[in-house]
């Protein structure tokens, strides 16, 4: 593995994509082809009958995609070890966007009869997939605070039917964090998988396979390509035998596999995720200490502020605090329409993760299929305001703020 030697991050992200370029290109090719050739009969059986089937059919796998892969591979595993000492190796598989990474994830682990646990500050998506999909297909969900150790055991000893652990952290966008390591121990105790949405953190700031989980979820779509360029998911597991025989087949059957384009722009992304990362952070802490102090300000949700309830479990698995944040203003719901009107730096948008700053309102927005009841249980007020803030200049960011807060 050419990726073992490299010390840093962004040495991994330019250097660890696959080189079968036939034509020298520089750049990783665009594979804009459904199906690849044969040159004989036998040739084509032996692709069939070979480990590595992704130059038989596109909804199989692509060189394109492949280089998407290794990259996301390389960057999850970097520096880590596993059980016998060598260096950590794992599989992904890119798809077609987040939920399609994710169905694919619930599916080749859950069937009918069985039960998923997960936090109950979940995106949008997420648990809509759970609460109305899966509980369609006979798979029940039990939502719960599993930041209460004590409440996960006496959840996992009450219902035997448990296989999967889905945790979200830092979760969108309460930003709440939960102790990835605490539950996978207590989660393997008991023969169950635990799977990590490590989407707002991204590998640069933390590595959820260093602390124990089986699977490692990323909607691909938000930090990883940066840009807003495209859409794209992806699932990683360490049990490479696993990943490659059963999770492989609901990839490919359920047919949410990525395309040339958008993974092409999924990789020049990545080339720098660890320089973008590093900007969103710094900008994300001067953002949240301007909120933290403004008199319209109610209330501000960012894990590096020592008043977010999850700030020590922030700090001790995670590099940086990610940078993403939510917030009330002591105006509520009109106040908040007023200041993102009002915004004029600051992108209105929903999504997350690129370079720009995007600013959304989760209750009408993204959260807009969850139940009001249940959403303002979870931490999603209806004045929230969900901020991703992005690599602009700080001192323009903060005069967009101040100027829209100003008018309100
Ligand atoms: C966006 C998002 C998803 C879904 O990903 P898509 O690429 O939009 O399908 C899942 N989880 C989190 C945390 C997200 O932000």
């Amino acid at each position: 593995m050419k990726n073992k030697k490299f010390k840093g991050i962004s040495t991994v992200a330019l250097h660890s994509t696959s080189n079968e370029h036939d034509n020298f290109s520089h750049t990783t090719p665009i594979y804009a082809t459904s199906t690849f050739t044969f040159d004989s009969t036998n040739e084509g059986m032996e692709r069939f009958k070979g480990a590595d089937k992704t130059r038989i059919y596109s909804r199989w796998g692509n060189p394109t995609f492949v280089a998407a892969e290794k990259t996301i591979e390389a960057l999850e595993a970097h520096g880590l070890l596993n059980d016998k000492g060598e260096p950590l190796e794992l599989k992904a598989l890119l798809h077609s966007s987040g939920q399609a990474a994710m169905s694919t994830l619930f599916l080749s682990n859950l069937s009918a009869g069985d039960t998923l646990v997960s936090h109950y500050s979940l995106y949008g998506g997420t648990q809509e997939l759970m609460q109305k999909l899966l509980a369609e297909a006979g798979i029940k969900t039990i939502l719960i605070d599993v930041r209460d150790i004590k409440l996960l055991e006496k959840t996992i000893q009450e219902n035997k039917t448990i296989k999967l652990i889905h945790l979200e952290t830092p979760a969108n966008p309460t930003l709440q964090c939960v102790d990835i390591e605490a539950i996978c121990t207590l989660a393997h105790q008991h023969n169950i998988k635990v799977s990590v949405d490590n989407t707002v953190a991204t590998p640069y700031l933390q590595q959820p396979f260093a602390l124990g989980a089986d699977f490692v979820f990323h909607s691909a779509t938000k930090f990883l390509n940066g840009h807003g360029s495209a859409l794209n998911g992806v699932l990683l597991g360490k049990d490479l035998e696993f990943m490659k025989t059963k999770v492989w087949k609901w990839h490919v059957l359920l047919g949410g596999n990525s395309n040339a384009f958008d993974s092409y722009l999924l990789i020049q992304g990545m080339k720098t995720l660890e320089i973008r990362m590093d900007r969103h952070c710094s900008n994300t802490e001067k953002v949240a200490a301007f909120l933290d102090k403004h008199p319209a300000i109610e209330k501000v949700n960012y894990t590096g502020l020592a008043s977010h309830p999850d700030h020590a479990i922030a700090k001790k698995q995670m590099k940086q605090h990610a940078p993403l944040i939510s917030f009330e203003l002591k105006g509520g719901i009109d106040a908040g329409k007023k200041f993102i009107d009002a915004l004029e730096v600051c992108t209105r948008a929903v999504s997350l993760g690129t370079v720009d700053t995007l600013v959304s309102h989760p209750a009408s927005m993204t959260h807009f299929g969850i139940a009001r009841e249940e959403r303002i249980k979870y931490g999603i007020s209806d004045g929230l305001i969900r901020m991703s803030v992005g690599i602009e200049n700080f001192e323009d960011l903060e005069a967009d703020l101040a100027q829209a807060l100003a008018k309100i």
